[in-house]
């Protein structure tokens, strides 16, 4: 290998090697010990390029590589260890020896804390010092290199980590942690400006019958498409997050007034308004929004609590989507969580039972048909009302659990009036249309009245009519089966609000009950009377029988009967009773 010396200048065509090396040395005496020594130490397996400005530098590392740079401090055009850090910015791989005299020895240190790799004393370096130094400085540029790799990487690593744990995986948006962590600043600065903050805390109404539905893929897509479009609505002041499951939170900054966030709730509204597109379905979504404020609420504790009491509310009646906090809601919500975690145990102590109402047969007084109704009687609550409980069972699986137990209990009443002699005709047992959704509920019911001793003829389903308008679709398969099978429905609550004739021209229902709303004083009340009169007839000629609830005098009863009603229920005749006593009231009815 040729010694390819060439003093000041450098060569274009660079000698396969090695060992290439790089020296900036003005002085060409210098210049020429060093290439010496080199060649002691390397015999012919180095090239050497000459350099005898800082420039020039710069131009040879530009055009070829080399394995190491030997660097006299002092260059006629630039020197000190500016030259050291400039080259090390540009060139970050190549080692750096630097060449200083004896009474440089600071800037020798300043060149190592700046980026050199070794420094060599001219007035003392050999061959053998020469060598070991090249091979030290490249060895342990290598060394930083890695290390330098390595502590990028982490960094990376870190900053990756920092954000996973903000971020929900699924959405991308702020997770609880993180969320509690900027509302809890947003509280602190509402509190030194003495602004207002508010909190919005919202759902996917019917989350979970999409899931049951479409699948879990299905609703976590859909979770994603609404933070999508979530994302695009939230403005500086506003921090967006997912509580988890299809819960998010708004928390919004110093606010002067609480109309404020009029334009943002306006906002969520609408990205709900076109439906939701999730592989060949296409998904319409509604929201409830619970709202509360601080300082009303001084805490983020208290804050979510009031905003998810609030949400609840709006959830629990269909044509209110929004509502805000109030000391009212504060009462009920109370009152509703504690039903709700009274109710988990009151399966397991057997606190629940059904009490039956007698329903007589306008033409058939002697038929033996009765409503069971759902009773609970909490150890820790007292009586409470299924007007309360229901509401609550509804959409989890414990109201399978009520079904359930009412069929069994029904089965209780069948036997004894078998014994006196008076079979049970028909049964009347009220299930919540949720349920149908289930695609396994009429097998499993089958089950139940066949475990039961009950023949399906004999049972009766009420739906009421609110909750079947919501889950149309979802009922008819359900419906249509057990029609199947032999058991007969009845659309409860009919008048209660929900316009839906045409719904019942699209359902097979076998009865129509006529909700007490509409009986109440019907002997008195003309247009109650004109209602009544219309819908005992458009049900007459839909082939299905008519109940009037809720007949409470003799008055009403009369005029129930006049009207057209086929079946006849209400305290006139009886209130729910226990099992004994409704045995009781046939036997002394027979
Ligand atoms: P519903 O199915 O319409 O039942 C009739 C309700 O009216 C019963 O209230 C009954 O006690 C009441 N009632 C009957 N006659 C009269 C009357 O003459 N005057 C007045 N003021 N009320 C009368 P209850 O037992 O409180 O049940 C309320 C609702 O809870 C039921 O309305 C039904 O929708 C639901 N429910 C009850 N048990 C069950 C159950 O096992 N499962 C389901 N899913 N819902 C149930
Ligand atoms: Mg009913
Ligand atoms: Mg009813």
């Amino acid at each position: 290998m040729s010694t390819a010396i060439e003093n000041r200048t450098v060569e274009s065509t660079i000698v396969e090697s090695q060992n290439i090396f790089l020296m900036a040395e003005d002085n060409p005496l210098d210049a020429e010990i060093f290439s010496e020594m080199l060649k002691n130490s390397f015999g012919n397996r180095y090239s050497i390029f000459c350099v005898d400005r800082f420039k020039k530098i710069l131009q040879a590392l530009e055009t070829n590589s080399f394995n190491a740079l030997i660097l006299d401090m002092n260059l006629p055009d630039s020197s000190g260890v500016n030259n050291v850090v400039e080259i090390g910015e540009k060139f970050p791989n190549l080692p750096i020896i630097v060449l200083t005299g004896d009474d440089d020895i600071q800037k020798a240190i300043d060149a190592l804390q700046n980026g050199a790799q070794d420094y060599l004393s001219k007035n003392h370096v050999t061959p053998e010092t020469l060598e070991r130094s090249l091979r030290y400085a490249s060895e342990r540029k290598q060394i930083e290199q890695k290390l330098k790799f390595a502590l990028q990487d982490a960094a990376f690593k870190n900053i990756q980590l920092e954000a996973q744990a903000k971020h929900d995986s699924l959405t991308g948006l702020a997770n609880r942690t993180y969320f509690a962590d900027v509302a809890s600043r947003v509280i602190h600065r509402a509190r030194r400006y003495k602004c207002l903050a508010s909190l919005m805390y919202f759902d996917l109404n019917g989350f979970k019958k999409i899931n049951d539905n479409y699948g879990h893929v299905a609703g976590d897509e859909l979770l994603k498409q609404v933070s999508n479009r979530l994302m695009c609505i939230v403005r500086d002041t506003e921090f967006l997050a997912r509580m988890g499951g299809d819960e998010f939170v708004i928390i919004t900054d110093l606010l002067k007034d609480k109309t404020e966030i009029y334009p943002l709730l306006k906002r969520i509204q609408q990205q709900f308004d076109t439906p939701f597109k999730i592989g060949p379905h296409e998904i319409s979504v509604s929201t409830s929004i619970g709202i509360a404020f601080y300082p009303e609420a001084d805490s983020l504790d208290l804050l979510i609590k009031h905003a998810d009491c609030a949400m609840y509310e709006a959830k629990s009646e269909p044509e209110k989507s929004i509502c805000f906090y109030s000391g009212k809601l504060a009462a009920q919500y109370a009152r509703t969580q504690k039903i709700e975690s009274s109710f988990t145990k009151a399966i397991e102590k057997n606190e629940l039972v059904a009490f039956f109402q007698p329903i007589i047969s306008v033409s058939d007084p002697d038929l033996v048909y009765v409503e069971a109704l759902a009773r609970w009687h909490s150890s820790e609550l007292g009586n409470i009302s299924p007007s309360e409980f229901i509401p609550i069972a509804e959409s989890t699986p414990t109201i399978n659990n009520i079904t359930q137990i009412i069929s069994q209990k029904s089965s209780l009443l069948s036997q004894g009036l078998r014994i006196m002699g008076l079979p049970l005709q028909k049964i009347a047992i009220n299930v919540d249309a949720y349920q149908l959704s289930d695609p396994h509920f009429s097998r499993r019911l089958l089950n139940q009245i066949e475990i039961s001793h009950l023949e399906p003829n004999q049972i009766c389903l009420e739906l009421t009519e609110r909750q079947v308008v919501q889950n149309i679709n979802q009922c008819k398969t359900q419906i249509e089966l057990l029609r199947r099978e032999g058991i007969t429905l009845a659309l409860d609550d009919f008048g209660t609000g929900y316009s839906s004739i045409t719904y019942l021209l699209d359902l097979p229902f076998d009865v129509l009950k006529i909700d007490r709303i509409l009986i109440a004083d019907i002997d008195k009340n003309t247009r109650n009377q004109a209602l009544v009169a219309g819908i005992v007839e458009m049900a007459h000629r839909l082939d299905m029988k008519v109940v009037a609830e809720g007949i409470e005098s003799n008055c009403e009863k009369d005029a129930a009967i006049n009207l057209g009603c086929d079946f006849l229920q209400g305290f006139f005749y009886s209130g729910p009773m226990p099992l004994e006593e409704a045995l009781l009231f046939f036997q002394l009815k027979k």
